[in-house]
């Protein structure tokens, strides 16, 4: 299509797009590396397969034979494929760039007999949030009862020969898991029915221990890769690299894995990478692969280059890379004059995460194995549906100086002296200090299993603060003064009323809800339905209050003059109350009593003798003639 547009592309420039896979652990992530990894280099014959360090290179013409039977004749522009052979979360989020994706391409895996799973939504967040393509590859139909297995085979030819039980279950679990990812707001459809994609993501159902399916696998992943990334596959010689691991090996110190996206690394390069205690600067003194399959055997473990061209994978040797960070960008110095501007640069990345605290300053510690991971953490943490405030972030295992810094929080506010830790372990000292300082610390593998263990805490904390001010709350209720039930009108005044809204406790203030002001009438000192007293009215209910102005008014306030029965009584609440009212019970309270507490809370009249209308204002004949005392 691009050639009808005549834009000609160079297909010599073209480097091989990254992939990666993710998914529920157990979905079969591994399996179907290995798989597609395994046939043709046990078969003796590598077809060019090269294993790198943590990722496996598979050149186009080896995939072009793997698929001939899905007669692809469509040219293969792309070199090949870079499969990232550490599947999950970990190297998805680390092949980062300055918060973007370097993965091109990625798999997400989903066993069709399980469906979505949590660590499934999980990486479909991450892909939406670094906006990577992906395929779906519905794993393990070898399980589907009574199966019959053509290893190897594309998928729709296997399909073809299965009984017509096998063919009516597959239908039924496709289509309940398209239904699932409609739920996540995402279209999908089968790969060789999907019209639009782009729009609609493709399934390619697999199995990864029988390998059909495999096929169609490959050639969707490059062919749409090709298809739609011409620009981004295109090579360039300004390098893009990033590190994936920082690991010790023996005689080597510390090394970094490294895949490199764009350009060239020669042995000699003065590097830059981000440190935890700052930029490092320092030399290329070795580019290291693994040896090829058949030299197994060969002494020593690594090949050496003099120079690597992306997009490959491989360790770097150089010293001084103890603290690097994973995740982080690798840059090339090219002349001594911008060393500084690229030790700025190179820790852009960790000041940009930094920033992402709250200001506030309230929050909880978030720790992560490397940069990437911790991103993706502050980045989901950030989400409405999550909402978690933080206040400090780390990169590797948690130390005394991090549950020191997590423990501040201990007094200021407590459920956040709160470490959560994705990826990372606490140290036998740090975990004794935390009992200690009572900071609680929460690690998990699963992002979404941390949000929930800390919620879950959160909300037993919420119920026992709830408890313990249910206590002490004064709640709203709202009365209509019953016309003609006035049966004294000062010190007690005492009235019939109806429970509008809420429920009237006996002890309890007062007031008038005027129009533009509330006025304090004192306390309810008794209620009293038709056979007695009762210590609260409920909604609904008609009942009599007697009212007793507190001692320390000068003038008390009086029915007829004050107020009449065109006025609403609501319960007088207390500042504090209002405050624990919107803390804890919210959810509790209807509409209108909501409105009372909002409009007692900007009248800022609580508790107060406020007579604000004029006493002449009434004529007395409005409550004339009628009253009643009732005593009790
Ligand atoms: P991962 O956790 O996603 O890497 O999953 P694994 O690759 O470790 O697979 C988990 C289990 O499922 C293993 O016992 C695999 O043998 C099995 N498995 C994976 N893929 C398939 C498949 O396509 N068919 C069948 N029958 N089993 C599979």
């Amino acid at each position: 299509q691009e050639e009808e547009q005549g834009t000609e592309i160079d297909v010599q420039n073209l480097r091989s797009p990254i992939c990666c896979i993710l998914g529920h652990v157990d979905s079969g992530k591994t399996t179907l590396l290995d798989q597609i990894r395994g046939t043709d280099v046990q078969g003796g014959e590598a077809g060019g397969i090269t294993q790198q360090i943590g990722a496996t290179y598979f050149p186009a013409d080896n995939i072009k034979e793997r698929t001939k039977e899905l007669r692809a004749d469509a040219k293969l522009k792309v070199p090949g494929l870079l499969v990232i052979d550490t599947p999950g979360h970990q190297s998805f989020t680390n092949l980062r760039s300055r918060g973007s994706g370097l993965c091109d391409i990625a798999v997400l895996v989903v066993d069709i007999m399980h469906g979505l799973e949590p660590q499934t939504i999980e990486s479909l967040n991450l892909l939406k949030m670094r906006n990577t393509e992906f395929i779906i590859a519905l794993n393990k139909v070898d399980r589907l009862y009574g199966w019959k297995v053509f290893p190897n085979a594309p998928i729709q030819q296997s399909l073809k020969q299965q009984s017509d039980n096998v063919q009516s279950e597959f239908k039924w679990r496709l289509t309940d898991i398209i239904t699932q990812f409609k739920e996540q707001g995402l279209n999908t459809e089968l790969y060789y029915k999907n019209k639009e994609m782009g729009e609609t993501y493709s399934i390619v159902p697999t199995s990864a221990v029988t390998g059909e399916g495999i096929p169609d696998l490959l050639l969707l992943l490059l062919k749409w890769a090709q298809k739609t990334m011409v620009e981004k596959l295109t090579f360039k010689d300004e390098l893009q690299s990033t590190v994936l691991e920082v690991k010790v090996i023996e005689g080597l110190g510390t090394t970094i894995d490294v895949v490199l996206v764009n350009g060239v690394l020669r042995v000699g390069d003065q590097i830059v990478v981000c440190g935890l205690e700052g930029p490092i600067v320092t030399v290329v003194r070795a580019l290291l692969t693994p040896h090829p399959m058949k030299e197994l055997r060969v002494k020593g473990k690594y090949m050496k280059h003099k120079e690597i061209k992306a997009a490959q994978f491989f360790k770097v040797a150089a010293p001084g890379l103890k603290h690097a960070i994973a995740g982080t960008a690798l840059y090339v110095v090219e002349n001594l004059d911008d060393l500084e501007d690229v030790k700025e640069v190179v820790m852009e990345d960790m000041k940009s995460i930094m920033c992402r605290v709250d200001k506030s300053g309230e929050g909880v510690h978030v720790q992560a194995s490397t940069l990437g991971s911790l991103e993706a953490l502050l980045e989901l943490l950030k989400s409405p549906e999550v909402d978690i405030p933080v206040s400090g972030i780390s990169i590797g295992p948690i130390h005394t100086k991090d549950i020191k810094k997590a423990s501040v929080m201990v007094e200021r506010k407590n459920e956040y002296a709160t470490i959560l830790g994705f990826d990372v372990k606490p140290t036998p000292e740090a975990q004794e200090l935390a009992d200690k300082l009572g900071v609680r610390i929460f690690t998990s593998d699963i992002i979404y299993h941390l949000f929930d263990q800390f919620k879950a805490f959160i909300d037993v904390v919420k119920e026992e603060k709830k408890k313990e001010a249910e206590k002490e709350v004064v709640f709203p209720y709202i009365l209509k003064i019953l016309p003609k039930c006035a049966y004294k009108t000062k010190d007690p005044i005492t009235l019939g009323v109806k429970v509008l809204e809420g429920t009237l406790k006996v002890n309890t203030q007062i007031c008038v809800r005027g129009q533009k002001k509330f006025i304090n009438l004192g306390e309810v000192t008794s209620i009293a339905n038709s056979y007695g007293p009762v210590i609260e009215g409920k909604k609904g209910q008609n009942v009599v209050i007697r009212i007793t102005g507190s001692d320390s008014d000068e003038q008390h306030m009086e029915y007829g003059i004050d107020f009449d029965d065109e006025d609403e009584l609501v319960s007088n609440i207390p500042r504090n109350s209002i405050d624990l009212l919107e803390t804890y019970f919210k959810d509790d309270l209807n509409k209108e009593e909501w409105k009372v507490v909002q409009e007692l809370k900007s009248s800022g009249c609580w508790f107060k003798n406020n007579i604000s209308k004029v006493r002449s204002r009434l004529p007395r004949s409005v409550y004339g003639g009628k009253v009643r005392v009732l005593e009790w």
